[in-house]
């Protein structure tokens, strides 16, 4: 039923993004081609916490970006609640930007340092909601700051006169207050300190529960997604390597590269802390390598993966796109 917890709520359909960079003249003959996302399906259900994690560069960010309208996909489609979005007019769009929110990694840059608290709270409202009185504004500033945990005595103050945490709960805040269904989150504590990101995380999950907000939360690092997300995709040079709910990747992941990200978490050995570095870089995505993309880092790699690009398919419980899934438990 339509609107009922575990129903598809965002649905994206095999999507590419590709950008042209440089033009002719410039780097050369021709323009360099970066392909971002390379046919990535996700469904996330309403009520979950659905993570993408994956290093810099991975294509997760666009992937965000295309959700919320911000990037338009070269192909593939994105519905919101079995309706298509992605080629939606603005003013057809309209509805979504609302019901759709997205909250930034940097909470420094994403407000602007010119408005005060309330004028940064009041103006997506004021869009959204003119038939609502000053008094109505106001009365919702005074709630959302509080269920982040905000002192609403300091509407008249300007970003600069606050830390990256009260930033960020600011930030937070202002993506509820149009009181939204699902928000997209890019890396929103990866800015902040280490002492206040659990709390930043903490006022999200809270948000979650008060507002039955639906999440795609972007992060590069998989130890947060543990305590947050109900399900995790972890993705490598724009394409979907292992796709499960929390539990399952975290207890048995079953791709390499998954399997290297859990192992670069540092653990408590005895009295140190160890963690083992996964090794090389991640290639260009100018310069794709063949076959699977993560074979020039892979610890398992045979000829086979330096030709045949592994399909994501259903192994043990979870979604792996790699040729020998089946011996890497
Ligand atoms: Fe490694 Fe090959 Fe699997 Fe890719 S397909 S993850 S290179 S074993």
């Amino acid at each position: 039923m339509k609107g009922e917890t575990g129903t598809p709520l965002l649905e994206v359909d095999q999507v590419f993004k590709a950008f042209r960079v440089g033009s002719e003249g410039w780097l050369g003959d021709k323009a360099i081609l970066v392909r971002a996302i390379n046919g990535v399906s996700i469904t996330i259900t309403r009520g979950e916490s659905f993570c993408l994690v994956g290093e810099s560069g991975c294509g997760k960010s666009t992937l965000a970006r295309t959700v919320m309208g911000l990037e338009t996909p070269t192909s593939g489609t994105i519905s919101y609640e079995g309706m298509r979005i992605d080629d939606l007019a603005d003013d057809k769009r309209l509805p979504f930007r609302q019901k759709m929110q997205m909250i930034f990694q940097n909470p420094y840059a994403s407000l602007n340092p010119r408005m005060t608290v309330n004028q940064t709270l009041e103006e997506p409202l004021r869009f959204h909601r003119p038939d609502l009185s000053p008094s109505a504004l106001r009365d919702k500033v005074v709630e959302v700051m509080e269920s982040v945990g905000n002192n609403p005595d300091w509407g008249e103050r300007f970003p600069h006169e606050f830390s990256g945490g009260q930033r960020q709960r600011i930030s937070i805040a202002r993506a509820l207050m149009v009181d939204p269904e699902f928000v997209v989150a890019d890396e929103p504590i990866s800015a902040l300190d280490v002492s206040i990101q659990a709390q930043v995380l903490n006022v999200m999950m809270e948000a979650r529960e008060k507002h039955n907000l639906t999440y795609l939360f972007i992060t590069h690092d998989l130890s947060v997604v543990e305590h947050f997300g109900s399900r995790v995709g972890v993705m490598y040079l724009g394409a979907l390597c292992e796709l499960a709910d929390t539990k399952t990747l975290f207890s048995n992941p079953r791709h390499p590269y998954t399997q290297g990200l859990l192992a670069a978490i540092p653990k408590m050995d005895g009295t140190e802390l160890s963690h083992t570095k996964m090794k090389g870089e991640v290639p260009t995505a100018m310069n794709l390598p063949p076959g699977c993309v993560f074979h020039t880092r892979c610890p398992l790699a045979k000829d086979r993966c330096k030709v045949d690009i592994p399909e994501l398919r259903d192994i043990a419980g979870r979604q792996v796109a790699c040729h020998y899934a089946e011996e890497t438990a």
